[in-house]
């Protein structure tokens, strides 16, 4: 049996795809689940639409991403009682992302009972970053006691798109260092040496790091603070602040970055100075994996902006050729998978993630079906 079907359940919405080998047979996205005139009252019935109208036989498991696997979940997990437990106990550290999966995970282990179920974490592939890009310094035991740390997320992206960039580098995966942009609604960036992460700009939720479409990305911790005690906002509404009226919509009332860059396009100051800043955060990060890594074959861009916006691109790199870095402006501009010159000393590509493909070899990784 060689399909499977991946499951991305956000708290309002199911995606799905079903994979035949590398294969996509169907796919869609069930939308404003429970909300009046939606596609569906619940998950279990958007689940059991899903069982109605596509062809499930012969699954040989169901994937499903789930963002936080806490400090428990260093791979992909055939799903037992015990993982739907440990993943609940998680909830407290994802609050906006765990509850959906789980909900995801009960109906789909109760209407298809027969077929295993994986759960793929999103912070999976950074359980290899070393303690030293993990922990913050801030009091030992408060950090071990609350599970304060990095665990960075889109880690099936990273993991997928950084394959991709050593394959088309001719190279063996142990032997070559990317540092992968993941740029999309949330982003993320992330070094990775010889496969294996060692530094990511997300932390212990997916709100620090880059400039995102609504999060804020880094900012001083002390912000919370004042916010709260001079402007006397409650803790939720900063929380609201900062992941959905943040970032691009922060600085912009635009989450789209094709909108901020017409509208910079036309003069406008204030999408000129939030594109200015997205690409300056790129920058910070790239300087920084530069350092960590030390040697880097390539930089990959990937995900919506990363793999469409030619300026962003060129906002984030031009000017570093001193750093062997260089941007041709007429690959960068037809979205080719190599947009630096031939000969170049790191090699900027551009990979389209495949985050659903990845789950779904990771599903059959783990039920040991890999064909
Ligand atoms: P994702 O989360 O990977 O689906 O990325 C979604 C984001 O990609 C959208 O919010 C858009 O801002 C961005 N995007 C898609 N196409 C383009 C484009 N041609 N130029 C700039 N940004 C784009």
């Amino acid at each position: 049996m060689t399909r499977v079907l991946v499951l991305n359940c956000g708290s309002s919405s199911l995606r799905y795809r079903l994979f035949d080998g590398s294969d996509v047979l169907t796919k869609g996205l069930i939308q404003r689940i429970g909300e009046a005139g939606g596609d569906a009252a619940d998950h279990r019935e958007a689940l059991q639409r899903l069982m109605d109208t596509v062809d499930l036989t012969g699954l040989a498991a169901v994937g499903h991403r789930v963002v936080h696997g806490g400090d428990r979940f260093t791979s992909s997990t055939v799903v037992t009682d015990d993982v739907v437990a440990t993943i609940e106990e998680l909830v407290p550290l994802a609050p906006l992302h765990n509850p959906a999966a789980l909900t995801g995970l009960e109906v789909a282990r109760k209407l298809l009972p027969e077929v295993p179920q994986v759960a793929v974490f999103d912070t999976a592939f950074h359980a290899t970053i070393p303690p030293e890009g993990v922990r913050w310094a801030i009091d030992r035991e408060v950090a071990e006691r609350w599970g304060i740390r990095r665990y960075g997320f889109h880690g099936t992206s990273h993991a997928y798109v950084s394959r991709e960039t050593g394959r088309m580098l001719g190279k063996p995966v142990a032997e070559t260092n990317v540092i992968t942009l993941h740029l999309g609604n949330g982003s993320s960036a992330t070094a990775v040496r010889g496969g294996r992460s060692v530094a990511t700009s997300m932390g212990m939720s997916p709100l620090s790091g880059l400039v995102m479409g609504t999060r804020s990305g880094d900012i001083d911790p002390s912000v919370v603070f004042h916010l709260h005690r001079e402007a006397g906002l409650p803790i939720d509404e900063i929380e609201e602040l900062l992941t959905r009226r943040s970032g691009l919509q922060g600085l912009t009332g635009d989450n789209d970055m094709r909108t901020v860059l017409e509208r910079r396009d036309q003069g406008d100051s204030e999408a000129a100075l939030a594109f200015e800043i997205y690409c300056r955060r790129l920058r910070e990060y790239v300087g920084a994996y530069l350092a960590v890594l030390g040697r880097v074959d390539a930089i990959t861009f990937t995900a919506g902006v990363g793999e469409n916006s030619p300026v962003v691109r060129e906002g984030a790199l031009g000017g570093l050729e001193a750093l062997g870095i260089t941007v041709d402006p007429d690959r960068n501009g037809r979205n080719e998978l190599i947009i630096s010159p031939d000969g170049s000393p790191i090699t900027v590509c551009v990979v389209p993630t495949e985050e659903e493909l990845e789950i779904a070899e990771e599903a059959r990784r783990a039920i040991g079906s890999e064909s």
